[in-house]
């Protein structure tokens, strides 16, 4: 027994009391083993009733990174109503493998502890339609029929029925809701529509999970969490331990480290909500009454360079794009070419870029441009959610999308084994055969990455050279698991089903998944058609640049088809004050640092064209203009002799300049004696 004194105990007492402090949970939490997210479905299918909704993830995967601050963003909004993880791929094969994820990001949505609804890619208006669905099924599914309800039913509308009857009704329904011998859930709702046919009433039900104990969310250590009553006990036991010295020592040490250790995962958790947040810190524009002098759209190499450029030339550029978006986000291995930068990935050159411009004064918008209006000057930049900006130039540096096949079996297969991405989705494939599709740098570059962790590489090329820089051309044809099938095209993406993938219940080799099995691959000379057995299909065949916004307002290229066309050298659109940089106008280098380096350009451009224009700061020179106006009204209002100029406390002028100055105290003084003697003078008279 530990025996402590009285300060001991108080100590320790508001130690306790001190780690019994709650913490906020994160809107998003990690999964951080097999277990905890077993006993999380469990918790919320027995004690809460909200559905759970998780996101399958890599660190490395664009898309994935592309939604996360809009998943955030829903789980803030229906934190009451549903609950929101995430999961490592990387760090939770087991997870990802039980429910046959192979592809990212994955969204599987939970209800009752059974998956209810999947579905793969970054598509924000998918994962809130799915949520709302989920959250509506749960909603449903949060009924009881209590047994005592039921006898009073059949009291009115079988009154024949026996009580021993009624609990064989009841116990049947108990058994198929599994809610732990309740009649709840699915299980109610379908007694209730039997019964409503049989005798035209339904019988009345109650709520089955009532307020959410938020704070009790974590399951405790070993995935299990402790009963209620158990955790009243607890509770009665700590109010009737009089004395800490009654409680062993090594339940208190237990107990001291349970808490610790509580207290260090929130606090991880926690931090890892304030990065997140930084995604979502996707607004720092303020509307202004004055036209911007630039607003830059897109946030890639292009939009960020020209952003660092204007801002240090004193612009205040306002860099409207989606907060993760570009090309770039979707290379998680080291970019390797652009000078001085090495050990970074494609996120975090952008990331690093971003950082620059807003330590210049950038002012970022996180949103989709949906239109320019060129019709009016200063022009109006629109936004998807509503806003819509006023600005004498713009600058468009929104950059190329991937190019698909159009193939029948890409589209059903999207997510599923076919793929744009070969950083994000590649590692999925790990000691299989995959098929890369293209002939370009992009194409190789998968090929290579691909080759580090697929058993076989094949490349199907239209032509019999590659398009592709040499040194990549060699470094490929070089690789032992790479081949190359020359003359070729994919007519067909061919898929089949297997076996033993975990059914809704979690619970493995239940059910059945569609998966990419080959490719339907013509030769472009004979004709001739042969199937190659492929688990994915990675599609590199080009981009097509983001334009379709402006809708052909502004010209494009007459040999590159949506890329926009500028003057010469120069980032100068066929529209004075829209100026274009980054892939979005250039269909032959479409590089990080060329377009980094057109970006700059676009600012030096925009800069001479404000100047020339004679559009400068107007916000400034209303403010002077303003200040000029105060001054000059001090000056008409000095009847009383006050000049504005000639006060050394200028600033403070224009309420005191309607006034005489003050006179000194005993000058007054004086003048009032002087004026007495006078009224008296004339009283006297009088
Ligand atoms: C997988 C991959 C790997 C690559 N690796 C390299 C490499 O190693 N080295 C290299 O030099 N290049 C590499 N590139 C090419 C390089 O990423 C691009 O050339 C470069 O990102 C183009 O820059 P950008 O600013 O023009 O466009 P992007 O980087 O594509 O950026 C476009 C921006 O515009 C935004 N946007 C689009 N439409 C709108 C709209 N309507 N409203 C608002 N915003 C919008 C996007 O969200 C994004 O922020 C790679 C490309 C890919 C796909």
């Amino acid at each position: 027994m530990l025996r402590l004194n009285a300060p001991s105990v108080l100590r320790l007492v508001l130690f306790l009391a001190l780690l019994l402090c709650v913490h906020g949970r994160p809107a998003v939490r990690t999964i951080r083993d097999t277990a905890q997210f077993d006993a999380l479905l469990k918790k919320h299918s027995e004690e809460t009733g909200m559905p759970v909704i998780v996101d399958f993830y890599s660190e490395s995967c664009g898309p994935c990174r592309q939604i996360a601050p809009a998943y955030k963003k829903l789980a803030k909004e229906m934190s009451d109503k549903a609950v929101f993880v995430k999961v490592d791929v990387n760090s939770q094969h087991q997870l990802s493998s039980r429910y046959g994820v192979r592809s990212m990001p994955t969204f599987l949505f939970f209800v009752g502890g059974k998956k209810f609804k999947e579905f793969s890619g970054a598509g924000e208006q998918q994962l809130r339609q799915f949520t709302d669905m989920s959250i509506s099924k749960a909603e449903g599914e949060n009924v009881e029929l209590t047994f005592e309800s039921l006898m009073e039913y059949y009291a009115v509308h079988d009154p024949m029925k026996a009580e021993e009857d009624v609990e064989i009704v009841y116990k049947a329904c108990a058994k198929q809701s599994k809610a732990k011998g309740k009649c709840a859930g699915g299980a109610a709702k379908e007694l209730g529509r039997k019964l409503n046919k049989k005798y035209s009433k339904r019988p009345k039900t109650i709520k089955r999970f009532t307020a959410v104990e938020k704070d009790d969310e974590k399951p405790e250590a070993g995935g299990e969490k402790s009963s209620k009553k158990e955790k009243t006990q607890k509770k009665e036991k700590k109010k009737t331990a009089l004395s800490l010295s009654d409680i062993p020592k090594e339940e208190l040490m237990a107990e001291i480290e349970k808490r610790n250790l509580a207290e260090a995962e929130a606090k991880e958790d926690a931090e890892e909500d304030d990065d997140d947040d930084d995604d979502l810190q996707t607004s720092t524009y303020t509307p202004s009454e004055f036209p911007e002098r630039v607003v830059i759209i897109g946030s890639g190499p292009a939009g960020l360079s020209a952003a660092v450029y204007a801002a240090r030339a004193g612009l205040r550029p306002v860099v409207v794009a989606p907060p993760m978006g570009g090309q770039l986000q979707g290379k998680g291995v080291d970019v390797e070419n652009y000078p001085g930068l090495f050990n970074v990935t494609g996120p975090e050159v952008v990331s690093k870029m971003r950082e620059q411009a807003a330590l210049f004064g950038t002012v970022f918008e996180g949103d989709m441009v949906t239109n320019v209006n060129i019709d009016k000057r200063p022009f109006s930049v629109e936004l998807k959610e509503g806003k819509s900006i006023s600005t004498h130039s713009v600058i468009v540096a929104t950059g190329a999308d991937s190019i698909w096949l159009g193939v029948e079996g890409e589209y059903e297969h999207r997510g599923a084994g076919v793929s744009s991405c070969a950083t994000c989705d590649g590692h999925l494939f790990r000691d299989q055969t995959v098929i890369v599709v293209g002939g370009g740098d992009s194409a190789m570059e998968d090929a290579l990455v691909l080759s580090r962790t697929s058993k076989e590489v094949i490349i199907v090329v239209r032509r019999d050279v590659l398009r592709a820089s040499k040194v990549l051309a060699t470094r490929v044809i070089e690789k032992e698991n790479i081949k190359i099938v020359w003359n070729s095209t994919v007519e067909e993406i061919k898929g089949g089903v297997i076996e033993g993938v975990a059914g809704e219940d979690g619970e493995e080799g239940t059910e059945s998944k569609n998966v990419v099995k080959g490719a339907m691959i013509k030769d472009v000379n004979t004709g001739k058609l042969e199937e190659i057995s492929c688990d994915a299909v990675f599609v590199a065949i080009g981009h097509s640049p983001n334009t379709e916004f402006l809708g052909g307002q502004i010209a494009h290229s007459k040999t590159h088809n949506g890329y926009l066309e500028v003057e010469g050298m120069s980032s100068r659109t066929n529209v004075a004050g829209i100026f274009a940089a980054g892939d979005s106008a250039d269909a032959v280098y479409r590089q990080a640092i060329t377009s980094a380096g057109s970006g700059a350009m676009a600012a030096l451009d925009v800069e001479r064209y404000l100047s020339e224009h004679g559009l400068g700061n107007e916000e400034e020179e209303f403010e002077r203009q303003m200040m000029e106006e105060m001054m000059a009204d001090e000056i008409v209002d000095d009847s009383g002799g006050y000049n504005a100029y000639e006060n050394a406390n200028a600033g403070a002028g224009r309420k005191e300049s309607s006034k005489a100055p003050e006179k000194p105290k005993k000058e007054k003084k004086e003048e009032e004696e002087v004026k007495k003697e006078e009224e008296d003078e004339e009283h006297i008279e009088l």
